[in-house]
């Protein structure tokens, strides 16, 4: 397959910078390569060139279930005739709410919200009333959305803004340790009695796919037990995603409070905060947690159908087989081409990069990996028809199948030969 152009990509990309800063709604499209897409389809994407793509970005996670997944997409559309929303309740949020619990299983109460950074809000605010204390421990490299409290870069070992405009001082209220380092959980949690709550991602999904080590995720739960310290999973990417009830599933540990996002609504704008009754319920009045647009009609539709979908026909184990026929391919052919690229993660999302193929543990590893190297990568990826996050994550979806993994594996296996030219 040779190189593809874009000619008509390019001229809406030019009228877009002269609209929008950097031409992109969110910063994080920045680093992937000006292609206008018209639509997608299960695991496909097309472009105004009239290419396609196998996507493995998947929205950056939310087309857990492909790109306009039929009963999804059907359920909205019929659910929009009602309506969008109301400021007030409505019948769908029972049913939405009611799912979600039971596919969680440890949960009692859920509220929905819109994304993934406000919600992680929530959590927080939640867990500081209900401690009476003020601040948070978060891990290393973990991502909880571009709030002045939780977005942070590491320089000399000290957090610091990621962003220019952000309050540093807002920083100041967590204390950062390294993912799978019980001991180092223990040594802070030990020395500052301030601390409300731990939030964790349980799998580090944006610092290359990092997973825990074995009886890590227990030892944070018994942490937070023994000192009365919220335990918050930040499962927006892992949730339903690992498993029906996300990484609390697959793991066996049990938070106190966990927020969703992308995968629990076929592709719609929806995240959840669920926890215990003991922790939800204060959101009854003392605290706020408010959105205009939160459990509209659309969205409760849209995880209705997708919960219902997940729960009727588990795509767990294909999204696995076919994410470990990927990695499995990716190193063979880059092993074939003499191009050192390393693999790491779960089938269901992993990371790829150039550099050293020891596994990394915590964010420290990421020093060793040539991400700038893997960013170029990920562009003659898209010109040879994979779609890939420029920051290494795949994302297999439930309508990647064999013929999806034949075309990729053909378009890698031309990308890794023009990048070894
Ligand atoms: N938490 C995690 C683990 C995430 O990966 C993200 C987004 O990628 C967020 C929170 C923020 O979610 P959103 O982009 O919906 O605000």
């Amino acid at each position: 397959m040779s190189t593809l152009t874009r000619a008509r990509s390019a001229e809406l990309f030019e009228r877009a910078c002269s609209l929008t800063p950097g031409g992109v709604h969110s910063n994080v499209r920045l680093a992937s390569p000006p292609v206008f897409f018209e639509r997608g389809s299960g695991a496909w994407l097309y472009d105004t060139d009239g290419h396609d793509y196998v996507d493995y970005l998947l929205g950056q996670g939310p087309n857990f279930l492909g790109h306009a997944p039929p009963s999804v997409t059907e359920a909205v559309a019929r659910e929009m005739r009602r309506g969008s929303v109301f400021g007030a309740q409505h019948v769908l949020e029972n049913q939405a709410g009611e799912l979600l619990l039971d596919s969680l299983g440890w949960a009692d109460k859920v509220r929905f919200g819109v994304t993934g950074t406000e919600t992680d809000q929530a959590a927080l605010r939640l867990a500081r009333a209900a401690t009476g204390r003020t601040k948070f421990v978060r891990c290393g490299g973990a991502y909880h959305g571009w709030l002045d409290n939780v977005l942070s870069t590491t320089v000399d070992g000290q957090s610091e803004p990621a962003s220019a405009g952000q309050l540093p001082h807002h920083l100041q209220d967590s204390y950062v340790v390294p993912f799978n380092d019980a001991a180092a959980l223990d040594t802070v949690l030990t020395e500052h009695d301030d601390i409300a709550a731990v939030i964790v991602e349980p799998v580090m999904c944006n610092t290359g796919v990092i997973p825990p080590v074995p009886g890590y995720l227990e030892n944070v739960r018994r942490l937070c037990d023994q000192r009365g310290v919220v335990l918050i999973f930040d499962e927006v990417i892992t949730g339903f995603r690992l498993a029906l009830g996300g990484a609390a599933e697959r793991f066996g540990v049990t938070p106190d409070l966990a927020v969703y996002g992308k995968a629990m609504a076929g592709g719609w704008p929806v995240a959840a905060l669920a926890g215990k009754a003991s922790l939800m319920d204060m959101l009854a009045g003392a605290v706020t947690h408010a959105g205009t647009f939160n459990s509209s009609i659309p969205a409760c539709a849209a995880v209705i159908a997708s919960l219902s979908l997940l729960r009727e026909h588990p795509p767990y184990a294909g999204v696995e087989a076919h994410g470990s026929k990927l990695m499995e391919s990716i190193e063979k052919l880059a092993a074939r081409h003499g191009v050192p690229l390393r693999i790491q993660g779960l089938p269901a999302a992993f990371h790829v990069s150039f550099g050293d193929s020891e596994v990394i543990h915590d964010h420290t590893g990421l020093a060793k990996l040539d991400l700038a190297g893997y960013a170029e990568f990920a562009k003659t990826l898209a010109n040879h028809g994979v779609w890939v996050a420029p920051r290494g994550v795949w994302y297999v979806s439930a309508a990647h199948g064999d013929d999806e993994l034949r075309a990729a594996t053909e378009r890698i296996d031309a990308a890794l030969a023009s990048h070894a030219e």
